[in-house]
Parts: structure tokens; C-alpha cells; sequence
């Protein structure tokens, strides 16, 4: 929401791999935004695989104290996992999603034509993924029958106010979505999505018509129940369905909101229609908080080298800036990465190009 803060402090956990590169870069895009943004304070916290193995601890207690007391918001690099299960390791992004009650993914995915690259399908949706059950309540179990076969079992749990306040963030991020499209249009910018904001329900309630009927059920009482959201349409899709149509026409679709484990496969399947995961940003959202996080991994193949792609982090802190209320600034630095990626001079190596992230991030800069 958009609170008046005369100051911002913002947590800066680059943790692991080209995190600590592509942070950085984030970091000098917010920066360049001078007075546009309230002045901003970056605190440097620790957290990951690296963390864990100098100090014990991939989440230590100083971050997540700094972290609830002192910042208003944050940006989390990216996180390698070891190989193998290591005694005492669990991942930290899994754990500041419940410290912070960050109950939301949200993936905006958005395709830009970039010179010389075969054309994708144009598209600009949002996913909004549940964040906290589902299948992934990880309650398992194994038997073993009397013919000494063996049956495993998964309990999935749905429950009307985890549904409810997703469906809320879904028909929220659909208004502020609508308004920023007026916004460009009213700037003489051309716009993909023309029609009507729309919110479409992913389930599967033709077989699961209690876990996912409940879903369903909740996320439509949030738009009947009030008439905020009067100018939003509201459709569903069974999520085979969805994929289908979302690689078929993905134009169609505008904001889609999934429980988790559907939401956690639409959203990489959505990123492989863009190009590249390093052009993909995400925020983890909670009444109270928010962190921008790309939505790639370490990448520990090309960590070191300084050709990371770092936009899908500026696109994180544009994401994060616009959740925070701060639409305008983050709609200038979208604006400047879809530039600098219309002109095609300066790409890194995943994009087809030979920039490195310095050149990127300079180029993104510049055109601010
Ligand atoms: P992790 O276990 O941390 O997820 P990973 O090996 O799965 O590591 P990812 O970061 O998920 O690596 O990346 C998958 C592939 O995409 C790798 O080949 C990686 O180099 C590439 N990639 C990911 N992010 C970027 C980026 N920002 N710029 C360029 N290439 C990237
Ligand atoms: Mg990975």
C-alpha cells in the first residue's frame, strides 16, 4: 500500500552466486532515482549457502532481526543449494517467506522484441502464486501394504482465508495494473492489453471440487463480496487448460492467480515464453512486507565473470518500488530496461549479445 514515508530503508541480501552481482546493479538503478523516491538507506544483510558455510547459519538471527525492526522493504540476490543434504542447511528464502509472512509470488512476465531474436508471442501477465500451502505443507507418508507394496500419501491443504487473501492481492495488483495501463495510454504509449483488467482463477475443481472447489469458491467471494472490484472481469481456467492457452495465446491473459503448486509450474513455464530467466522478476508479498528476489538461481556457471544478465534484478526493484506505492519511478526504470532492450546494443550473453553486466546496468542508467 502506499504509505507516505519521508525515508526508505531497504534490506540488501545479495547472498549467493551472481546474486552478488546483479544486487549491486539493482542498487545504482534505484540509486539514479534521486528525489523521485523517497531517500533511501540500503543495509547490507547476510544470508545464504555462502553465509552458511563461513558462519553456520544460512539465516542468521542479526538479518532477520534487522530485517522485522529496521526496513521497510528488501531485495534478496539468489541462493545456491548444495548438491547434497547437508546437516543443518535449509534454504533461507524458504524461511524469510515465513518470518515475514511473505504469502505471495507474484511473476510478472512481459515479452519485449529484441533485434535479431526469433519473435515470442507478446504477452504481459502477472502470475500470483500462493506462498504457503497446498502440497507444500510437505505432510508425507509412506506404507507398506500386506502384499509388501508400497503406497505414499500426500495431504493437500486449502484453507478459505490463505484463498481469500490471495485473491485479494490478485484483484489489487489487477486495479493497480489497469491504472498504470491508463497512465501509459494517457502518455501516448502504446499498450498490448487493451481490454478490461481481468483476474483469471487457475484450479483444477472438476476433479478436486473440495480442495480446489474451496479455492475457487474463496477467490470469487472476494470480488462478489465488495464492488471495488466491480471494474475487473473475472474468469477461470482448469489449469491444463491454461497452459495450453498460455503458450498458444498468451496475449489473453492479464493477472492469474494459482494455488501453490500450479502457480510454482505456470510461472516457469510463463518465463520460458520471454527468453531468457534472467530477464524475470518476482516480489514475495505480505500485508507487512515485501521482497523483490529475481526469479533466477545462482547460477553458478557463469557466477564471477561479470556477464549476468541484471535484469531481472532492476526489474525486482521496479516491482517492489510500484508494490510499495511508488508507481511512477518504477515505471521509468521498466521503461529504460525495455530501451536499452528494444535497441539491442547492449545484451548479455543469454540474450545473444557481449555486454557485461557493467555495460548493461550502464546502459540502463543512461537512459534513466
Ligand atoms: P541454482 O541451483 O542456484 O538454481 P542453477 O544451476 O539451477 O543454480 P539457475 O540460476 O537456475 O542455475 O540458472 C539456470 C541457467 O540459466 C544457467 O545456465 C544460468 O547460467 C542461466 N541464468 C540464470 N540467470 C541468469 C542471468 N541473470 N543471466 C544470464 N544467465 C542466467
Ligand atoms: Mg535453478
Amino acid at each position: 500500500s502506499a504509505i507516505k514515508r519521508t525515508a526508505l530503508k531497504l534490506g540488501m541480501i545479495p547472498a549467493d552466486g551472481i546474486g552478488k552481482e546483479v544486487l549491486p546493479a539493482a542498487q545504482r538503478v534505484l540509486e539514479a532515482l534521486g528525489s523521485s523516491i523517497p531517500k533511501t538507506t540500503f543495509i547490507p544483510l547476510q544470508a545464504g549457502w555462502e553465509e552458511f558455510q563461513r558462519n553456520g547459519k544460512a539465516l542468521p538471527e542479526e538479518t532477520i532481526k534487522i530485517l522485522k525492526e529496521e526496513c521497510d522493504a528488501a531485495m534478496f540476490g539468489s541462493v545456491s543449494s548444495p548438491s547434497h543434504k547437508v546437516e543443518g542447511y535449509s534454504s533461507p528464502i524458504v524461511a524469510l517467506r515465513k518470518h515475514l509472512d511473505l504469502y505471495a509470488n507474484v511473476r510478472p512476465v512481459s515479452s519485449v522484441k529484441i533485434p535479431n531474436q526469433s519473435s515470442y508471442h507478446q504477452c504481459d501477465m502477472v502470475i500470483v502464486r500462493e506462498n504457503t500451502e497446498c502440497l507444500y505443507i510437505k505432510k508425507e507418508e509412506i506404507k507398506t501394504n500386506s502384499d509388501g507394496s508400497k503406497i505414499a500419501l500426500a495431504t493437500r491443504q486449502i484453507t478459505s482465508t490463505a484463498s481469500s487473501r490471495i485473491g485479494k492481492m490478485a484483484f489489487e495488483i489487477a486495479l493497480r495494473r489497469g491504472k498504470e495501463r491508463e497512465q501509459a495510454k494517457s502518455q501516448g504509449k502504446s499498450v498490448w492489453w487493451n481490454g478490461q483488467p481481468k483476474v483469471t482463477i487457475v484450479h483444477k475443481s472438476n476433479v478436486l471440487s473440495i480442495t480446489d472447489g474451496l479455492f475457487r469458491e474463496s477467490v470469487r467471494s472476494v470480488k462478489e463480496s465488495t464492488n471495488r472490484y466491480d471494474s475487473i472481469k473475472m474468469e477461470e481456467q482448469l489449469v491444463d487448460s491454461m497452459v495450453y492457452r498460455m503458450f498458444r495465446e498468451p496475449e489473453i491473459f492479464d493477472v492469474a492467480v494459482a494455488p501453490n503448486l500450479y502457480g510454482d509450474i505456470i510461472s516457469d513455464g510463463a518465463a520460458a515464453l520471454v527468453g531468457s530467466l534472467g530477464l524475470v522478476p518476482s516480489i514475495n508479498a505480505g500485508d507487512n512486507f515485501v521482497m523483490g528476489e529475481p526469479v533466477h538461481g545462482s547460477a553458478p556457471d557463469i557466477e564471477g565473470q561479470n556477464i549476468a544478465n541484471p535484469i531481472a534484478s532492476i526489474r525486482s526493484a521496479a516491482l517492489l518500488l510500484s508494490s510499495l506505492g511508488y508507481v511512477e519511478p518504477a515505471s521509468r526504470i521498466n521503461a529504460a530496461v525495455d530501451a536499452v532492450l528494444e535497441e539491442g546494443q547492449y545484451l548479455t550473453p543469454d540474450l545473444g549479445g557481449k555486454s557485461s553486466t557493467t555495460d548493461v546496468t550502464e546502459a540502463i542508467l543512461k537512459r534513466l
